[in-house]
């Protein structure tokens, strides 16, 4: 982690103490709700990139959907997320298009060794995640020197995304906003 990346991080725990707090008074899964993760992967002209978001950022909760609104709203959610270069949109100059985008919503996976009796009480609300995985190709990838994300007008929950790339010149760490939702890609490539 460098400097800049430290003093980002900082920048966001202070302006989002909430978010903090929750990290701490967190549920025993990995997930924080409020935080997604975005991994984003260039090599030459092909673009990889997986999202990983709390159900509760995208739909406002993470119950299995029983009634029709939250079906509804799940399937809304869904064909948002697979419209990638709407939601993660790339310099029109980049040439970029879709090749496939594969969208699901999960119980959340605890990590090996984790307690997790809690889940198993009656009444506990589950966790479960929105999980998309994104192949695009971009025609001029040295056009690639930002990215804007409808994310968080999209998906009303959701406050933060930790966005990890990586490029032939190595990887670097970056966060996506509602106060700031860009991302800055120039010198990566
Ligand atoms: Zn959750």
């Amino acid at each position: 982690m460098n400097t800049k990346t430290v003093i980002a991080s900082l920048a966001i725990l202070a302006a989002f103490p909430a978010l903090a707090e929750q990290a701490e008074h967190r549920h025993l899964g990995p997930h924080v709700h409020g935080q997604g993760t975005l991994d984003i992967a260039i090599e030459g002209k092909k673009i990889e990139m997986e999202l990983v978001s709390p159900g509760m950022d995208i739909v406002g909760f993470e119950h299995v959907a029983t009634t029709d609104d939250q079906k509804a709203a799940v399937e809304k959610a869904k064909g948002k997320l697979a419209d990638v270069l709407n939601v993660f949109q790339l310099p029109a100059a980049a040439k970029c298009k879709t090749e496939t985008a594969n969208v699901e919503s999960r119980k959340e996976t605890h990590q090996p060794g984790e307690k997790d009796d809690d889940d198993d009480k009656p009444g506990e609300p589950q966790h479960s995640e929105f999980h998309a995985t994104y192949t695009i190709t971009c025609e001029a990838p040295e056009n690639i020197t930002g990215m804007k994300t409808a994310y968080f007008s999209d998906f009303a929950g959701g406050q933060l995304l930790n966005v990890n790339v990586t490029t032939s010149k190595g990887q670097t760490q970056a966060q996506m906003t509602r106060e700031k939702p860009t991302l800055d890609l120039t010198g990566v490539m």
